[in-house]
């Protein structure tokens, strides 16, 4: 890899693109950029760009990221407190079977401990507090006898979705066009079964469960070995947390690729033709054989291509709205609420937070509970200021909690739906029909461009480990394909 200067820039401004006129503002753009050449150019430094890109790399291929952000991790951004403890603004935690995210652990040397959840929960459903053991708040045996039938179903359907092409179920046009809300209204027998079911839909997916497709979630419970894995702390999505913050994992990477990461590069456009790709910044262009478009698809189909994408991928771009989430962490002296036999795991009724977690520190210096707000309400909250969120969501904590909740130390927010190059998490999710009519756009490569992503992934979808087995995917692809030409 190597700079170029002014004389590349007029070489470009005279190279068409193949099989379309290249639009005026992509060539004018190319003059006084500074250049370079790579093997592989690729745009994101997520976790899924940076797998990719360390993929090539140890293949023996010149390689150059662009991020957009003046920081790697994309989704994963962790934050030092005032009393100096870690906490992760974005993705925070990490499951046993998550094998690429625990490898990469070991090699960078980084150190996991075990999400509190010792004690009992609370629910705070209608006015009222409940204290139960578990995860879910199981009043009777009918509600368990419920819940457990429900599970049942949702695990063999998970478990019967082809996870690098559920359209192809034999079931998929049925399966696509009925709401997660349906299957629960028709499968859950009891009040407050159908009102858990609901409920873990924005927690899982960030939007209401009337917005997805029963394919759609069934594929990702799947791709995450089912339904409770995904919802459980022990043993599950939940199970352990970075000691130094989840973003330690790209920031290792990006250490390891030296100087192949470029910081505060927008990625507005990109051209190919039959002999390579042009990808484009405001003030520097990149010369590739192949690029990777590591980006939620709803943020990749903001990027200008020439030629244009052929409709059945734009048309998914156009589909794949991102979730809403409110991540919120109330910081105190202490873990007080492991005093009163409490875990910290609470769900509630109310909009802010609609569910709690313990997010201490491991040696418990301090206490932190974590809320959550996602979906519909999250999108109400997001209009709010960070004050009034503060303020209705600690309130709802003292309702639980008891008073002792308002003695809050510092209290720290983000909302992603803000963040430019997010634009909402946790991951895109899928609206009833988009899986049947666009989901073979979703991974296919355009030309000489690659989709990364965890979007794009069949095992963990929507969390860190999908995107470093997307990024890993999409770099097999390309150096199957260098490979063959020779
Ligand atoms: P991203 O991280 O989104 O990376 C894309 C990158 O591209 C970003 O760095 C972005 O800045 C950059 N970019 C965007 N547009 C451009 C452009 N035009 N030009 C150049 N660069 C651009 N996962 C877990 O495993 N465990 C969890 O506990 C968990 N919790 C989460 C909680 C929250 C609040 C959030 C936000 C996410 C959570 N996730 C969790 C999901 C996880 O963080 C993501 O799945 C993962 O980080 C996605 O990685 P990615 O590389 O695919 O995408």
């Amino acid at each position: 890899m190597f700079w170029r200067g002014q004389e590349l820039a007029i070489h470009l401004v005279a190279w068409p693109s193949a099989g379309a006129e290249p639009c005026e503002a992509l060539l004018t753009m190319g003059v006084d950029m500074n250049q370079m050449d790579c093997d592989v150019v690729v745009v994101g430094a997520g976790m899924s760009g940076l797998s990719a890109a360390r993929a090539l790399a140890a293949a023996g291929q010149t390689v150059v990221v662009l991020e957009a952000r003046d920081r790697v991790g994309g989704r994963t951004f962790s934050k030092v407190l005032a009393n100096g403890a870690v906490v992760d603004l974005g993705g925070q935690w990490v499951a046993p079977t998550q094998h690429r995210v625990l490898q990469l652990v070991e090699e960078l040397g980084l150190r996991l401990f075990k999400t509190f959840d010792q004690g009992a929960s609370l629910a705070l459903r209608n006015g009222v507090v409940q204290r139960y053991d578990g995860l879910l708040p199981t009043d009777d045996a009918d509600v368990a006898a419920d819940l457990r039938q429900g599970s049942k179903k949702m695990a063999e359907l998970s478990a019967s979705i082809p996870l690098d092409a559920p359209w192809t179920h034999p079931l998929a046009a049925q399966l696509d066009t009925m709401t997660y809300a349906e299957w629960i209204d028709r499968n859950l027998l009891t009040d407050l079964g159908r009102w858990i079911f609901r409920f873990e839909g924005p927690a899982v997916f960030s939007v209401d469960a009337s917005e997805l497709s029963v394919l759609h979630a069934a594929f990702y419970f799947g791709s995450a070995g089912g339904r409770e894995v995904i919802t459980a702390t022990d043993g599950g999505g939940q199970d352990s947390r970075f000691t130094a913050g989840m973003q330690s994992l790209a920031n290792g990477l990006a250490e390891r690729l030296k100087g192949s990461v470029h910081l505060g590069q927008v990625v507005e456009a990109i051209s190919q033709d039959a002999d390579g790709v042009v990808v484009r910044c405001p003030d520097l262009s990149v010369r590739a054989g192949r690029a990777i478009v590591a980006l939620p698809p709803t943020l990749a189909g903001r990027i200008r291509y020439a030629p244009p994408m052929p409709p059945l991928r734009d048309s998914l771009t156009q589909r794949m709205p991102m979730g809403t989430a409110l991540k919120m962490m109330y910081v105190y002296d202490t873990p007080f609420w492991r005093r009163d036999g409490l875990s910290g795991l609470v769900l509630t009724d109310q909009d802010v937070p609609q569910l709690v977690y313990d997010n201490s520190p491991e040696d418990a210096s301090c206490g932190i509970l974590l809320g959550f707000t996602e979906g519909i309400p999250a999108r109400k909250w997001m209009q709010a200021t960070p004050q009034e969120r503060e303020a209705a969501s600690v309130a709802t904590l003292a309702q639980v909690f008891g008073p002792r909740a308002n003695q809050v130390v510092e209290y720290v927010e983000h909302s992603w739906v803000a963040e430019e190059f997010s634009r909402g998490c946790y991951a895109g999710t899928m609206p009833p029909g988009a899986w049947l009519s666009f989901g073979e756009a979703l991974r296919a490569p355009v030309g000489r461009i690659h989709w990364a992503g965890t979007e794009t992934a069949t095992h963990w979808s929507g969390y860190v480990e999908g995107a470093m087995q997307a990024g890993e995917r999409a770099a097999g692809e390309v150096l199957e394909l260098m490979k063959g030409a020779g």
